[in-house]
């Protein structure tokens, strides 16, 4: 799906501003969506809260969108999914997916230079191929995702074949990619995945 260098091709996206001007674009829209819907506990009129987040191997984002009940009382939060944050993990969603995707294959020598490029260390590498084939697809949201994929996907070719799956080589899909996994990155979704 990607060319004989999925290492650069993984890199040029890590440093795509348009991707991730588009990403912030489709954050900023869920978090409205989110505003618009009010306190899914009591109704009442939500206000921003932002958190402080800065994620590593991104862009310089520095918050995540988040709000809290303006209702006495009630207070509580609401985090709505997103694209850029892949739940409490340091690095932003899209290091996560790609990284993990690309070293799937390649060379330990190529393996260790986009480390190195990336700054990553190997147990990090190593706990997100855990998360992708151990962690998700334990989780509820895999086992009601799973089934859309035809044939279904083997957990040990996670995340690579889910880029495959989704034809992520583009854009468009790849924003459809982590669209797709936004559910996860709500507070609800964290318990299951703690890693
Ligand atoms: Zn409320």
């Amino acid at each position: 799906m990607i060319t004989s260098h999925p290492e650069s091709w993984c890199q040029q996206q890590l440093a795509d501003h348009q991707l991730h001007q588009l990403l912030e674009k489709v954050d900023a829209d869920l978090a409205a969506q989110a505003h618009v819907g009010g306190c899914r506990f009591c109704g009442g009129k939500l206000h921003r809260a932002d958190y402080e987040r800065k994620p590593r191997g991104g862009p310089a984002w520095d918050c995540r969108y988040s709000f809290c009940c303006a209702r006495e009382g009630c207070r509580r939060r609401h985090t709505p999914a997103s694209v850029r944050f892949l739940g409490r993990r340091v690095y932003a969603g899209l290091v996560v997916v790609l990284v993990a995707a690309v070293v799937q294959g390649l060379k330990p020598q190529r393996v260790a230079r986009l480390r190195q490029a990336l700054g990553l260390d190997r147990r990090t590498l190593g706990r997100w191929r855990q998360w992708w084939q151990v962690t998700l697809v334990a989780s509820s949201f895999w086992k009601a995702a799973r089934a859309r994929f035809l044939p279904p996907l083997d957990p040990r070719t996670l995340p690579g074949s889910l880029l495959k799956s989704f034809a992520a080589h583009r854009r468009d899909r790849l924003l459809e990619l982590l669209k797709f996994l936004a559910p996860l990155t709500t507070p609800a979704a964290w318990p299951e995945q703690v890693m």
